[in-house]
């Protein structure tokens, strides 16, 4: 990798680990960084759409799908042991959460069980409203 492509690699992953808590389109990455540049150049879409997909194959991003549009977001892995359990993400503000390991596994065991049928933990996300958002 060209250092102008590292260089573009730790802009992206400062951007994302700054607004850790939210997932971003590959369209809202590149907004985003070229907007809080004051100087040189912004990558552009291709590049940006390049390095997200080799921090996803890193395992330092994921990548998840909103149900209502189809569209692909991306969001920096906060915790080591994300392939261990399932995830929450609140629709409305768009926040991840890493559930329980063993609430992860005793929900994953009763759907083996009951339906055999196992889970990918690691692609699984379950979607609905936080806490937060529950009681607005
Ligand atoms: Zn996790
Ligand atoms: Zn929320």
């Amino acid at each position: 990798m060209s250092a102008y492509h590292t260089e573009q690699k730790k802009m992206l992953e400062d951007f994302l680990s700054r607004n850790r808590d939210k997932g971003f389109t590959i369209d809202e990455i590149t907004e985003g960084i070229s907007s809080e540049m004051s100087c040189g150049v912004a990558p552009a879409r291709s590049t940006v759409y390049r390095l997200v997909g080799r921090l996803v194959a890193e395992g330092r991003v994921r990548k998840f799908v909103k149900p209502e549009s189809r569209k692909a977001s991306y969001q920096l892995v906060t915790c080591e042991h994300c392939d261990a359990h399932l995830h929450l993400k609140c629709v409305e503000c768009g926040r991840l959460f890493h559930m329980d390991e063993a609430v992860s596994d005793e929900l994953l065991d009763r759907i083996r069980s009951c339906s055999n049928f196992s889970v990918d933990e690691e692609e699984t996300v379950l979607y609905g409203k936080c806490a937060g958002c529950n009681i607005k």
